[in-house]
């Protein structure tokens, strides 16, 4: 993290994040308790506290167990005490949630983004979304501590720059410190799979995992990685680009520019694009009487029984099943967590990527292994992006100073 803070100053920072941290994981807890566990003199904790309770972050609640003499008074974070905006960012639309320091949804809403690829087109939109949702939502602005952004594609957190996006062809682009300086609110940028896999850890089928790996399949292919329990970024944000794996050398064009990458083969609208082809071709199909040729429209022809329809889902989920299967040999996970709005392909696509997994998979290494398909609205990518900067807020001071 950022070391521009005089040494007096950082350290004041690091025990108040301990403490607060302590709170956050064992509370309701004593201050002899957090005076125990941080190593932080009684005085030291006490002035603390009364900072965190004069600042509202921190209620003093009933007293607890006693070995005697007067019982201790627990301390236990307010939820109440801040507030939270949780935003999701693609080129078709802006998604935002306003949410308590529990990343309970108070509010959120949709807004389209048409085609605007223009680093300050999406930042207006994106400042005038959040002006919105804290309106919408009746609390007050002061109340906000933070926004979580998240977008696909390579982002560097530390800076709040986006290093790379496929789909609005951005190179660079500096997102989280203007919209800060705008709003008066700090940003933290992070890849949108990896606020999913953040929201996974804290609150879905993660929690309490040590090994596990979400993966999504949509408009691209992406996954998120815990190892030992911890988030793996990776040295520039960039782990976790699954889509990209390269599986056919020359094979069919990408759109980071290369070829032959498992999104080329496996994402959704390379499924519709198969189907076009095939249509064009004259093979006997329903899909030929559809129209607009859709996943969905896939999806529902794979179910009426058409032939094309299937093979292309199960070509589709094989792929990833093979991509799926490298995650597995380099990381052992686990459970892998599948999500995103391609997984209403349903079985016509994952019964063949299970397949794959345990065809590919080195021996052993996919017999325990739990596979979830899990569905996400776009309101869950807006809580994992809210649950970065609550990550933030909460951080161990341990991480700080890495
Ligand atoms: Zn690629």
């Amino acid at each position: 993290m950022h070391l521009r803070k005089g040494n007096r100053d950082l350290i004041k920072e690091m025990n108040r994040n301990l403490v607060l941290n302590l709170i956050k994981s064992r509370g309701p807890i004593s201050r002899t308790e957090i005076a125990r566990l941080s190593g932080l003199s009684q005085a030291a904790v006490s002035s603390i506290v009364g900072s965190l309770i004069e600042k509202g972050l921190v209620h003093e609640m009933g007293a607890g167990e006693s070995t005697g003499g007067r019982k201790p008074v627990l301390l236990r974070i307010n939820d109440q005490a801040g507030f939270i905006v949780g935003v999701k960012l693609t080129e078709q639309a802006i998604t935002s949630a306003l949410t308590d320091l529990d990343a309970s949804v108070v509010y959120a809403q949709t807004v389209p983004l048409q085609g605007q690829c223009d680093p300050q087109a999406v930042q207006d939109a994106i400042v005038a979304a959040v002006e919105t949702t804290i309106a919408q939502s009746g609390v007050d602005p002061t109340r906000v501590l933070g926004i979580g952004l998240g977008m696909a594609g390579v982002v560097d957190g530390e800076v709040g720059v986006c290093r790379y996006s496929p789909f609005f062809s951005w190179w660079n682009v500096p997102i989280a410190p203007p919209i800060a300086q705008r709003l008066g609110i700090p940003v933290y940028l992070e890849n949108d799979v990896n606020t999913l896999t953040i929201a996974e850890q804290w609150f879905g089928y993660g929690h309490g995992v040590n090994h596990f790996v979400v993966v999504t399949v949509g408009r691209g292919v992406g996954a998120g990685i815990v190892v030992n329990g911890q988030f793996y970024r990776g040295t520039i944000g960039g782990a976790g680009e699954l889509g990209h794996i390269p599986l056919v050398e020359d094979g069919p064009p990408c759109d980071c520019g290369k070829r032959g990458c498992l999104e080329a083969l496996a994402s959704d609208p390379v499924v519709v694009r198969q189907a076009r082809a095939a249509i064009a071709r004259g093979e006997p199909t329903m899909l030929a009487d559809m129209e607009p040729v859709t996943l969905d429209a896939v999806v529902a022809a794979a179910e009426t029984g058409d032939e094309l329809a299937r093979r292309l889902l199960a070509e589709s989920g094989r792929w990833l099943g093979i991509g799926i299967a490298l995650l597995v040999n380099i990381l052992n996970p686990q459970l892998v967590i599948v999500s995103g709005e391609g997984v209403r392909a349903g079985e016509w696509r994952f019964g063949p990527m299970r397949e794959a997994i345990r065809a590919h998979a080195f021996n052993g290494l996919a017999d325990d292994l739990n596979i979830i398909i899990e569905p996400a609205g776009d309101e869950t990518w807006a809580r994992g992006a809210a649950c970065v900067v609550l990550g933030e807020l909460f951080k161990p001071p341990v991480y700080k100073i890495t």
